[in-house]
């Protein structure tokens, strides 16, 4: 059997990616290399923050669409995947960073709120901003129901006809007008291939030849336990918060109200160490949670500094931050997501509609410049 399109990896952007191709009718082979559900790759867990704040306006559009994108496939599958929380965004007030964010939130007419010092605790109780630090509420954001909305994907992309095999890894992939696809346990062709494999997609790239600059990085999922319960908590409306620029660490910290585990408010260093992906579980550095917990001690009094919960999840990084989402060099048929840098799950959504389109020969809805491999050249580390 000839399919129209294969797609290798079923994290969020290889189910939204086979979802959307489905729903074109294309008939459509998601290859998995794990048992389904696993918590093996990047898309797993209970949760992950939706936002618009971003710095450029290219993610802000991306984001517009992929809110009702989302709201789509709530309908469809007739479950919730999106709780309104807001977004508390907290950093050096006069920096460059949070400026450049308060001004492209401002710009793209996001609603947002401006909390002045003298009024913060007022609306934000339990949290001490810290001094020169300005603080900023994008009132739309939430919080998205991670794994249900990866079910969620697969069920659609099912009832449309596509096909899902699971613990099948690929081995082999031989390009082509017809692409040969080998797994551990079969052999498929297509006409077209996407190649969604998250911390995977530099090994799997190099069967086409292609080196990417992709890091993978093995990330500590911290949860933390509230001293009074309920004080962090989403049913009280606690916002998600990002930390710019915190004193104790060079990257970004971030959190989400209490909400999976009940009393465990869950807060995260934006950045971890280098690994491999088969021996993610094998390695125990955990220097990013002493940094944690020096912020939680200062910003956080109503939580116990020491992590209740230790999970992990991994990302896989570009040198800018920015994703893949581009044709291979050299084999137009083959497309490319990823290096979502630990930012793609909210834009899931919209990243599976520009591969699908790229995959069906279609010109991609966003311009994909940023997003280009282009970028690398010369400076491919
Ligand atoms: C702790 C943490 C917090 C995050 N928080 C946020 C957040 O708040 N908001 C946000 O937007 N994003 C967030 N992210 C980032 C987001 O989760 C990732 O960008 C996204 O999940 C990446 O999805 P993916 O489909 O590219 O990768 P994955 O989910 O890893 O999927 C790739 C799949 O390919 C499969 N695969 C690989 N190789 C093969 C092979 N040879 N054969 C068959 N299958 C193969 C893998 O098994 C895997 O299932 C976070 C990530 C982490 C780790």
């Amino acid at each position: 059997m000839v399919y129209e399109c294969i797609v290798i990896g079923a994290g969020i952007q290889g189910s939204f990616t086979a979802y959307h191709l489905a729903k074109n009718n294309k008939k459509t082979l998601l290859l998995e290399q794990f048992v389904l559900p696993h918590s093996r790759g990047s898309s797993h867990g209970q949760t992950r923050i939706i936002r618009k704040a971003y710095e450029h306006d290219f993610y802000i559009h991306m984001m517009q669409e992929s809110y009702k994108l989302w709201a789509e496939l709530e309908k469809e599958a007739g479950v919730k995947l999106y709780r309104h929380t807001g977004l508390l965004l907290m950093g050096p007030e006069n920096g460059k960073d949070f400026q450049l964010i308060k001004s492209s939130m401002q710009r793209n007419k996001i609603p947002t709120v401006v909390l002045e010092r003298h009024e913060f605790s007022q609306h934000i109780p339990n949290v001490n901003l810290t001094s020169g630090d300005g603080a900023i509420v994008e009132t739309t954001a939430g919080v998205l129901y991670a794994d249900r909305a990866l079910r969620a994907a697969q069920a659609v992309f099912q009832t449309h006809g596509g096909t899902i095999k699971d613990g099948e890894k690929v081995i082999n992939i031989e390009p082509g007008d017809l692409i040969t696809v080998t797994t551990d346990s079969g052999t498929y062709q297509a006409k077209n291939l996407v190649i969604t494999a998250g911390p995977w997609a530099k090994t799997l790239l190099s069967h086409t030849g292609l080196q990417l600059p992709l890091q993978v990085l093995r990330i500590n999922v911290c949860y933390w336990k509230e001293k009074i319960p309920g004080s962090y908590s989403i049913n009280n409306r606690f916002p998600c918060f990002i930390q710019m620029q915190p004193k104790e660490a060079e990257h970004d910290i971030y959190g989400l109200p209490s909400n999976e585990y009940p009393g465990l408010m869950k807060v995260c260093y934006h950045m971890g160490s280098e690994t491999d992906p088969d021996e993610r579980d094998r390695q125990t550095d955990r220097r990013e949670v002493d940094a944690l917990s020096g912020y939680i001690s200062r910003c956080f009094p109503g939580l116990v500094p020491v992590p209740a919960v230790v999970e992990s999840c991994m990302y896989t990084i570009t040198p800018d931050k920015h994703f893949v989402l581009d044709r291979h060099p050299s084999y137009s048929n083959i497309v490319i997501g990823a290096g979502f840098s630990g930012h793609g799950f909210k834009f899931g959504p919209v990243v599976g509609k520009v591969l699908c389109e790229m995959s069906m020969g279609q010109n991609p809805s966003y311009d994909l410049s940023p997003f280009s491999i282009h970028r690398f050249n010369g400076n491919p580390k």
